[in-house]
Parts: structure tokens; sequence; C-alpha cells
């Protein structure tokens, strides 16, 4: 099968990074797209909680230059549908391309109210990255709505600059204790439970938002809302793929998905990083698996009877072997061969390695030998021993 890459990568965030870069450290062509720069989330992330990364900036530096140096291209188009199969189809703002197997790591969309206005206010406003924003809002008040981990540490940064952070649970609080102990200890941190945002306010540039809890409705002033709830996976992104709930994909009919656009995933960076890697593995597998076994052949011993029935087309090659390693059986010969098949399995992961071979034979360079081989594989590689 000939493809345009061995495995295409969709979305450069750690996830994807990892996943690619495992892939081509065991040799196989990769490209990772990303729609925007890599790093996904992390480029948003000065902090990073619970794992040993440093800054986000510099976790994504070190993630491309491992990419990059175990050779993963990386590409800026945005992929709009993936055609599962063999090969993978895959169409993207810059063209169609083919790959034996893909790894969806698209991550989560942005944080969202779903209210009337809300894409307007985008950036004038409305905000899903703290780091980035929070100077804006400068001794100003701002609130941040969600439940989990994460919100916490973003309402903690927030408070750094702004006059008031009012964080908008809409239901009770996921975070541990730890998180909030430090919440209830900080200065301007205001915690609301079972809150629900039912309207933004502003002309062009956000001024408040509406909140009603048990006690009703209230308008709350606030120049800064930064939504971290209603982020959605890329449900429909790939033909024939359930999701869940969220959007997020459900692996299945081999297209792998790794980090957070997966069903069931811990949305963390290590969490994510795990499953980029265990996500190359996998491509890698996926690849031996469609790529057959490696045989090693002596046509003078006859080969094997389901090999030579097989009918062949004109120009084609076998489909369950790649590679023969053609020795006229001499020792040193077969040894050798022997010896290269081994590097070979394991080079690609292939599942079986075989070996058919007659002692002390040798075999006529004749012309049908020579059609035999070159119709059945795609590679031939020829020791001759004495
Ligand atoms: C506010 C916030 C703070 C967080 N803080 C922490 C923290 O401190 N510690 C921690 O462990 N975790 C944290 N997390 C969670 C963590 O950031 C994520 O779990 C992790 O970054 C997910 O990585 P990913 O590679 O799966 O997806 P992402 O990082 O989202 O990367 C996905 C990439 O895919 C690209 N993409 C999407 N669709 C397409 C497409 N169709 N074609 C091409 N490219 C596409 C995107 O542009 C993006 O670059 C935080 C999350 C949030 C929201």
């Amino acid at each position: 099968m000939s493809t345009d890459w061995d495995v295409v990568v969709v979305g450069a965030g750690i996830a994807g990074l990892t996943a690619a870069r495992v892939a081509a450290e065991h040799g196989l062509r990769v490209v990772a797209y990303d729609r925007l720069t890599p790093g996904g989330q992390l480029v948003n992330l000065t902090a990073l909680h619970e794992h040993p990364g440093g800054t986000g900036p510099e976790l994504v530096a070190a993630l491309t230059a491992a990419a990059e140096g175990a050779g993963v291209r990386l590409a800026y188009a945005e992929v709009t549908r993936v055609h599962p199969g063999s090969p993978v189809r895959l169409e993207t703002s810059g063209g169609e391309v083919t790959a034996g197997a893909v790894v969806v790591a698209t991550g989560l969309g942005p944080g969202r109210l779903g209210l009337p206005g809300e894409e307007a206010l985008a950036r004038r406003g409305v905000s899903t990255c703290a780091g980035c924003d929070g100077p804006l809002f400068r001794g100003r008040a701002v609130a941040v709505v969600g439940d989990d981990e994460w919100t916490a540490e973003e309402a903690l940064e927030l408070a750094g600059w702004a006059s008031a952070v009012t964080v908008l649970v809409p239901g009770q609080p996921r975070w541990s204790p730890d998180r909030a102990a430090r919440l209830a200890a900080a200065e301007r941190v205001e915690v609301v439970p079972d809150a629900t945002v039912t309207a933004l306010r502003g002309e062009g540039v956000l001024s408040g938002v509406v909140v009603r809890t048990a006690d009703g409705e209230r308008a709350l002033a606030v120049a800064g809302l930064f939504p971290f709830v209603g982020r959605r996976g890329p449900e429909g992104l790939v033909e024939g793929l359930a999701a869940d709930a969220q959007g997020r994909l459900v692996p299945s009919g081999g297209v792998l998905v790794a980090g957070d656009a997966r069903a069931g995933a811990e949305q963390s960076l290590t969490a994510a990083e795990a499953d980029g890697r265990a996500a190359g593995e996998a491509a890698l597998g996926a690849l031996a698996a469609s790529s057959g076994s490696l045989r090693i052949v002596d046509p003078t011993h006859g080969v094997l009877p389901e090999v030579d029935a097989a009918p062949v087309g004109a120009g084609s090659t076998a489909t369950w072997t790649d590679v023969a390693l053609f020795t006229n059986s001499k020792p040193n010969a077969t040894e050798l061969l022997r010896g290269l098949g081994e590097r070979l399995q394991a080079h690609w992961g292939l599942p079986e390695l075989g070996f058919a071979a007659k002692e002390n034979a040798s075999v006529a360079a004749e012309k049908d030998t020579i059609d035999w081989l070159s119709q059945r594989f795609k590679m031939v590689l020829v020791a001759v021993g004495d």
C-alpha cells in the first residue's frame, strides 16, 4: 500500500506531538497537522500544575524540538474530514492526503456558555486564557465559570490582577480540598456554587452578566468573563466514529484518538502525554498488522504452498510479505540473512518472521526465478555464500 504518510496526526498539542515523535522514532514517516501553532492548550498556560514541564511555552519548545528531531513534519493546515480505511484519507485545508494510520489529537474547543452575543464578545471581554488576557483586567472585576481543578487555578491566577474574581460554579465544585482552601484564603476571590449565567450584558464590549442562583437572578458587573465549561470534542470529524455527550471520540475501527479529544480522557497534561505515547506505539502496531510478515525465502527449496499458489497480477507485489531475503542456503549466507531478518522484524515491529530454506542448495538466476521474486516482493535482499 503506497501512501503519502505512514501516520498522520491531527492536532499538535502535547498528545499529538508525543504520538508523532514516538511513531517517528520507530522509523515511520509522520506528519502532524495543526490549524494554529503547535502546542495547543499549552500555549495558553503560564504556570503548569501537576506537571514537571516548566512553563507552557518552555514545554511546547521541548516537545516541538523532540518531534522535529525524530523526523516529524509539522504542517500548518486544518483537517476537515477523516475517512478511515486502508489507506486512511484525510481532507485538509491544504488538499487531500493518505496515510496508513491516523491519530486524532485535536483536544477540545474553547469554553462556551452558549448564550446570545457570546461570539461577538469573544476577545472583547470574553476570554478563555487567564495567562494571556489577565493583565488586561488589572484593577477590574472578572467572573470565571467552571468547576474543575484548572478553573480554580485560573481564578487564583486572575486574582493577581483583578480587583474581584467571582467563580460561578454550575453545580458543586469538583476541585480538591487543597484548592478549595487556597481559593477560600485568597483575597478578592468569591466562590458561588449552583450558579448559572443566563445572559451577557454589553454593547461592543462586555459590561456584565446576569447570574441565577437559588436566591434568584442578579446582575454582576464584570469587565471580563472566563468560561471554562462547554468545551466540546471533534464530533463529526471522523466518518462513522461515535462520540460521547461532550463530542469526544470513541476510538474504534483502527482510528486512534489521544488526549482530551478521547471519550473518557482525564484532561490533564500527564494523561494527554501518556495517551500520545500509547497512540504512537499503537500506530506502529496498526501499520505492522497491515504490512504483513517478513519471510526469508529460498526459491530452490520450493516456496510455501500458499505463497506459490496465490495469483500474481502483472506488476503486482504480494500483500502478505513485503521483503524477501533470498539466500542460496549456504550456512554463512543463511546466518547473515537470518540475523538481518530479525533486525528488520524488530525495526518494523512485524508480527512474524518466517524462514524457508534448504541446506546446501544453489539456485540458477533464471528468468522464472527473477520474475517470481520481482512480482511477489517489494524488496529482495540477496546473500550468496560458499
Ligand atoms: C484553562 C486550562 C488550564 C489547564 N491547566 C492545566 C495544568 O495546569 N496542568 C495540567 O496537567 N493540565 C491542565 N489543563 C489540561 C491540559 O491543558 C489538557 O489536558 C492538555 O493540554 C490536552 O492536550 P491535547 O494535546 O489533548 O489537546 P490540545 O492541547 O487542546 O491540542 C489540540 C491541538 O489540535 C489542534 N486542532 C484542533 N482541531 C484541529 C483540526 N481539525 N485540524 C488541525 N488541528 C486541529 C488545535 O489547534 C490544538 O493545537 C488545563 C486546561 C485548561 C482548559
